[in-house]
């Protein structure tokens, strides 16, 4: 079996928001399909991490901003690589950034080229994700910008990796390019633990790679 398999499945890439109480939180996701036209049938699938998730659970609304081609690194930090349980992602957000719909629920404005709002009408326990069946309830076109695909993320959005001169080994993270450089740290690369994640995007060990 080819591990790299999936990696040929295109994915879009999202800022998914919502809002319950007086708690507004967002997060970054690659996965939003449309089912059916008529009904207007979406799903979403979030990671139980991901403190959008406990909130979607309670508010069963949320926006979802399609991130388009010119979107800058600083959305992917903002809203991928810090939790809504520690920071509130919208307090120095600045206004002209983003918008509140009639939901009650933020829309991203700079690096999206349109939206939707949906309500869940269904959802199910994936284990690691809750995924969301929706109805869309209202939707737009900001602009004409080419959505960003996950590759495309990949290839022009994220940092590009710098060559980082060390007498130790040089770990780099492949999703944000976090380096991790052993001779600076107490702890070789290797020896950290299993669980151990990205400092910046929290995304596991596994996803670092060794530059060569
Ligand atoms: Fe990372």
């Amino acid at each position: 079996m080819n591990e790299k398999t999936m990696q040929k499945v295109t994915y879009g890439l999202y800022v998914l928001t919502t809002k319950e109480g007086e708690k507004i939180n967002g997060c970054i996701i690659n996965t939003m399909t449309q089912h059916t036209t008529t009904p207007n049938i979406i799903s979403i699938t979030v990671n139980k991490q991901n403190y959008t998730e406990e909130l979607i659970k309670k508010s069963g609304e949320f926006n979802v901003s399609i991130i388009d081609e010119t979107a800058k690194f600083d959305l992917f930090k903002r809203f991928g690589f810090q939790s809504g349980r520690d920071v509130d992602k919208f307090a120095d957000f600045d206004e002209s950034e983003y918008k509140i719909l009639e939901n009650n629920i933020p829309i991203i404005l700079k690096g999206v080229n349109s939206y939707v709002s949906a309500e869940v009408i269904e959802s199910m326990d994936m284990g690691t994700h809750t995924l969301f069946i929706a109805k869309v309830t209202d939707m737009d076109i900001i602009n004409d910008n080419n959505s960003a695909s996950y590759a495309y993320y990949h290839a022009n959005i994220k940092p590009k990796k710098e060559e980082v001169k060390s007498k130790g080994k040089v770990w780099v993270c492949k999703i944000c390019g976090y380096v991790y450089d052993d001779e600076k740290e107490a702890v070789p690369f290797e020896e950290l633990p299993d669980d151990w994640v990205c400092p910046l995007c929290k995304h596991p060990k596994s996803d670092f790679e060794l530059q060569e």
